[in-house]
């Protein structure tokens, strides 16, 4: 089983490049961010609790978030051969959560892929996407607070896989195929790496 987290700023591609992943590598994908969305469309108690939060570009708070993955962990379809994690770790608590989750499987994070894209793009493409997708996180306001929370909160856990020897870092500005060429690149390195 492998396991890759797919990391970056918000607007970085990481939606976009977590499919191509997930068929290259027969991956399950899980997003916390459309699991969340999911909870909020059905009004679940736990979407309720969520909405307002999410809508603000907060974060979750981590039991909440580490409660989600564990039962996905638990659930994983029969005969894929690892998974990738999108829009999580967000934060030190979350990353060593994910650790302790793994480790009573005897399983680790393979490597973590940073998309680097500059901080005026992010912006140019949220705002795209907010006409596109009608998410209600994206509007200006609520943009700047999400690269805010991103800055402070989530960018840490980089040093955290950066010491365990599994952070790759892939420029995330060019085209969607260059991308996904790069961060092949680097999984297999990781894979290599890691026999
Ligand atoms: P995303 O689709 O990954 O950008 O997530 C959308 C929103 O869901 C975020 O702005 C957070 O409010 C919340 N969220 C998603 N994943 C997490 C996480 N791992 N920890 C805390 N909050 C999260």
């Amino acid at each position: 089983m492998i396991h890759v987290i797919i990391f970056g700023a918000p607007g970085a591609g990481k939606g976009t490049q977590s499919q191509f992943i997930e068929q290259h590598y027969h991956l399950e994908h899980i997003s916390t961010g459309d699991l969340l969305r999911q909870e909020i469309a059905r009004q679940s108690p736990l979407g309720k609790r969520v909405q307002s939060i999410i809508s603000q570009g907060h974060l979750v708070d981590d039991d909440t978030i580490i409660d989600l993955i564990a039962n996905e962990l638990h659930h994983l379809p029969e005969g894929v051969d690892g998974v990738i994690f999108d829009g999580f770790p967000r934060t030190v608590a979350q990353a060593e959560a994910l650790d302790a989750l793994l480790e009573k499987d005897q399983r680790s994070v393979d490597c973590l892929i940073e998309l680097k894209v500059p901080e005026e793009e992010l912006r140019t493409r949220l705002l795209n996407r907010a006409k596109i997708e009608g998410r209600a996180d994206d509007t200006p306001e609520v943009i700047a607070d999400r690269i805010r929370v991103y800055n402070e909160r989530t960018l840490p856990i980089v040093d955290y896989y950066h010491r365990k020897g599994v952070h790759y870092e892939v420029p995330g500005a060019g085209s969607i195929e260059e991308i996904t060429g790069a961060i092949f690149v680097a999984i297999d390195k990781s894979l290599q790496h890691n026999k």
